[in-house]
């Protein structure tokens, strides 16, 4: 039995054979041609059917994942029509006499090269990208057919990393997990773990003779074993079954209500950070979003998405959401989530700094062209709007302002948009003392425990050396929740929490007690969030 550790990127247990993804052998042959113009020829005829795969790969995708998901595919037709990309080709096939298969993989690499020496992680991302897209009009113009991994038994996949168009063709009722070497947490194999349910890990360096020998990943502490001794085996096995029996008893409250014994009843929320979660949302039956973090858009982006991009999306998930709520927060970069394109500073102290509202009120230009997306969206369901580490009225006078402003001129245009409550995350210590005057500005208060628990404590969330000592059920989080519940109940405003601690069940009862008017959790917490509040009788 051999233990390998690595970063688990979502949680859950998988028990099976281990396969080991190799791509097929791409030795491509270098020779001279002797009509160059008609090697071009057949160059460009390639990249027409490229194209045509990857648009009916990108209409699958959009299908089934959303649009958002199938972006990646809309990237790579882009790629086939970059000049520089086509120029390298063309020099290659015209002025070396070169064959075009050893053109474009050649080109392929140097450029993929190019893209992951790159500072911004985004770029680097994209090396992989313009590899996967020079092997396919490569396969083409070699005459190979656009073949998939197969299997008759359901797998653990093991692979170095897997190009998005690998992931999104795998037969994804035979993988049970997947195991990569490389790849990052927004990889696309991460995402697509995440979509699907299943446990994933990155960063595992598994041996090359892992191959069909039986393997276990506990997604919960990062880990796979190989050929695991019959002790372990059965202790997964038994963990297994209980995961399995836990998911079939709250299956059962698909469509029940979020009410406790003694009648009380509370609003039940998912959070996502990308369209394509909504599908996990409906899955779960939660009764809306109740916090999209609308950072990916801006993080997924080399540059600032435009306001029909943004648009698009929003509008997906209202409709998808077909008249439940959808409650967006505006841009909270900063800190963690840095996007080169903003050109922000390094800063000492970024969970101090510049971030997410303070970058808005600051770069106007940024905020107004997301709030315009948002309110066109507003009229295809029901939108909220969230603000980021409020810590004063005066900004959120501001912000009113600005939204006034854009509603203005978006009628002047002739847009139409609906009805859209506003509100503002309590995650500082300054909203919470200020929540009574916060209150009478807005609809709602949601509780971003993460980031509350983080300034409350002055305790660095990122910091794993503190992790001892970060304890979230600190009494002071636990008092300052409560104070803005029962501030924002004083001066009219619903009381929501959509951080982390929202999903802890061991502290339903507390914020049933407490008043809370909504919890928001993540899509897979929304049924065990339900069954703790159906089991609280708060008349005892
Ligand atoms: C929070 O701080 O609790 C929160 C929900 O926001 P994020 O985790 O995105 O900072
Ligand atoms: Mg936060």
């Amino acid at each position: 039995m051999t233990e390998f550790t690595g970063k688990a990127v979502f949680g859950g247990i998988a028990v099976g054979l281990a396969s080991v993804y190799r791509k097929k052998d791409s030795t491509v042959e270098k020779r001279k041609v002797e009509d160059s113009q008609k090697e071009w020829e057949r160059f460009e005829e390639a990249v027409e059917t490229a194209k045509e795969e990857l648009q009916a790969l990108y209409d699958r995708v959009a299908e089934e994942a959303g649009e958002e998901s199938a972006m990646v595919f809309e990237v790579h037709q882009m790629m086939l029509e970059d000049d520089d990309y086509l120029e390298s080709i063309e020099d290659m096939i015209k002025e070396e006499n070169l064959n075009a298969e050893y053109a474009v993989s050649a080109t392929g690499d140097s450029f993929a090269e190019m893209f992951s020496e790159m500072e911004d992680e985004y770029m680097q991302g994209r090396a992989a990208d313009i590899k996967d897209v020079s092997s396919r009009v490569v396969r083409i113009l070699s005459g190979g057919a656009d073949e998939t991994a197969k299997s008759d038994v359901p797998v653990i996949l093991l692979a170095d990393d897997l190009a998005p168009s690998e992931t999104v063709q795998l037969d994804k009722s035979k993988i049970l997990s997947f195991v990569t070497r490389f790849g990052s947490t927004n990889s696309h194999t991460s995402i697509l773990a995440r979509t699907m349910n299943i446990p994933a890990l990155i960063g595992v360096d598994f041996p090359e003779d892992a191959d069909m020998k039986e393997a276990i990943v506990d997604g919960f502490v990062g880990k796979l074993i190989l050929e695991p001794d019959e002790k372990t085996l059965e202790h997964y096995r038994e963990l297994l079954k209980k995961e399995e029996e836990k998911r079939e008893l709250l299956e059962k409250l698909k469509g029940k209500e979020n009410k406790t014994i003694d009648g009380r009843e509370i609003r039940l929320f998912a959070n996502i950070g990308s369209v394509s979660d909504v599908s996990e949302v409906l899955k779960n039956d939660a009764g809306g979003i109740g916090l999209f973090r609308s950072e990916f858009l801006y993080l997924e982006s080399s540059d600032y998405p435009t306001e029909e991009e943004q648009f698009k999306a929003y509008k997906t998930v209202a409709e998808k959401m077909e008249g439940r709520e959808v409650i967006i927060r505006t841009l909270d970069i900063g800190a963690d989530k840095s996007c080169d394109y903003f050109g922000i500073e390094k800063e000492d102290n970024p969970a101090l700094g510049y971030r997410a509202i303070r970058i808005c009120l600051d770069r106007t230009d940024v905020f107004k062209t997301q709030l315009r997306a948002i309110y066109r969206a507003s009229r295809f369901g029901c939108i909220g709007i969230m603000f980021p580490m409020i810590i004063s009225v005066g900004e959120v006078k501001q912000i009113k302002e600005i939204v006034e402003e854009v509603k203005a001129s978006l009628k002047e245009e002739g847009h139409e948009f609906g009805e859209v409550e506003l509100g503002i995350m309590v995650e500082t210590p300054a909203a919470v003392f200020m929540s009574e005057e916060l209150a009478e500005e807005v609809d709602f208060f949601s509780i971003g425990t993460n980031d509350l628990t983080q300034y409350t404590l002055a305790i660095d969330r990122q910091n794993a050396r503190l992790e001892k000592i970060n304890d979230p059920h600190h009494p002071a989080v636990l008092r300052a929740i409560e104070t803005t519940i029962k501030n924002g109940h004083k001066h009219g405003a619903w009381v929501g929490i959509c951080g982390e601690l929202a999903a802890d069940t061991s502290l339903t009862e507390t914020f049933l007690r407490m008043g809370v008017d909504e919890l928001s959790v993540s899509p897979s917490r929304v049924l065990s969030v339900r069954d703790a509040i159906r089991k609280t009788d708060l008349s005892k």
